[in-house]
């Protein structure tokens, strides 16, 4: 750290993303990323668009707006595009949190949520899970705080109910409640036609999972047209250009491809199905994950030994060094390819340490 480095940040630990090993290929299983390659229109939009690089990109997102909106069955002016949905998450930070609306999320979630709050001086209070990795939806009603949940949740991959969210949103009336549904599309429900009843909702997304896009980073935020003005006097004392011209128009012709996406996510929904059967057979415990990765512990083993044996065999996943999730890995669903690659390793790792 320099002497200049403002003191502002003395208590703020950045996040750690998950690794992107260059020495060496490995099969990765890390970082929740889709194993099939974007839309080919995407790819070509990308390529059409490099060529006016010289040109700022439109900073209204106009285009990519309406065809939000149109997925969503919401109107343009209730959709604001980012760079990733980190940074509409980060804007919500900036927006709806201070000293009066401290932050609230669970305990075990994504890492990011403190990272925010702890950049934006948000008090903030992170609220147990339940033993069995479930939210207690009671710790969220009527606080009037601003609460921010990850539905489904990572890295335990479990969903709350469309009611629950209701219930929340509904007793919460003067706080803004955020749900981040970066990985609904593998089974969950989204929350997004409740904005049009609720004017404290606002829900994320992202394409960096269903859509194969984490690379372009590009996600958004769908809420009442109030919310989404507060939200762009942030985009705009920022960044107005948040959103590239490449990313901007693969993100469009991703979404005139909806049959390729709709596709992958039944293919990842198949392959964790098989994986979570074969994992159970081998002794895994695992909650029941709606989303693009499962979370698995297995009674023998510690959680960092089963990561290192499977780096050792070119195989990563991720692993928290946590209290309470020490013994698990997060284990992204990849190609089917991908899922006996991950098993054939489990089962070489188990069989060298039964014969010592
Ligand atoms: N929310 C959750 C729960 C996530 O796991 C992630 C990705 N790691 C994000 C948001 C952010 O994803 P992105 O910025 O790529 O949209």
């Amino acid at each position: 750290m320099s002497r200049f480095f403002s003191h502002k940040y003395d208590a703020l630990t950045p996040y750690t993303p998950g690794e992107q090993p260059k020495e060496k290929k490995y099969i990765k299983l890390n970082t929740n990323e889709s194993p099939f390659p974007p839309s080919p229109k995407a790819v070509e939009a990308a390529a059409k668009a490099a060529a006016s690089l010289q040109l700022y990109s439109d900073p209204t997102a106009a285009k990519l707006h309406e065809k939000i909106a149109a997925l969503y069955e919401v109107d343009a002016e209730n959709v604001l595009a980012t760079n990733g949905s980190d940074e509409i998450l980060n804007f919500a930070f900036m927006a709806f949190c201070d000293k009066e609306h401290p932050a609230i999320f669970p305990n075990i979630t994504y890492g990011f949520y403190s990272v925010f709050a702890e950049l934006n001086g948000v008090p903030y209070e992170e609220i147990p899970l339940k033993e069995d990795f479930t939210i207690d939806p009671v710790d969220y009603i009527g606080q009037n705080k601003t609460i921010f949940i990850a539905n489904p949740n990572a890295p335990t991959g479990i969903s709350l109910s469309l009611d629950t969210i209701e219930d929340i949103v509904k007793s919460n009336p003067d706080s803004v409640v955020v749900i981040d549904e970066a990985y609904v599309d593998f089974g969950g429900v989204s929350a997004a036609p409740l904005t049009k009843q609720y004017k404290n909702l606002l829900v994320t997304g992202t394409f960096s999972k269903s859509r194969s896009m984490a690379g372009a980073r590009l996600g958004f935020g769908i809420a009442c047209k109030e919310l989404i003005g507060d939200l762009n006097t942030i985009k705009y004392s920022t960044n107005p250009y948040n959103v590239n011209s490449m990313t901007m128009a693969a993100g469009i012709a991703t979404l005139e491809d909806e049959a390729y996406t709709q596709t992958n996510c039944q293919t990842v929904i198949e392959n964790r199905s098989f994986l979570q059967k074969e994992l159970a057979k081998r002794g895994f415990v695992m909650t029941d994950s709606k989303a693009n990765f499962l979370f698995a512990a297995h009674p023998d083993y510690e959680g960092k030994d089963l990561y290192l044996a499977l780096r050792e065999k070119g195989i990563l996943v991720r692993h928290f060094q946590k209290p309470l999730i020490d013994k698990y890995l997060r284990i992204t669903i990849g190609t089917k390819e991908e899922c006996e690659a991950l098993l054939a390793a489990f089962d070489a790792i188990f069989s060298q340490t039964k014969e010592v």
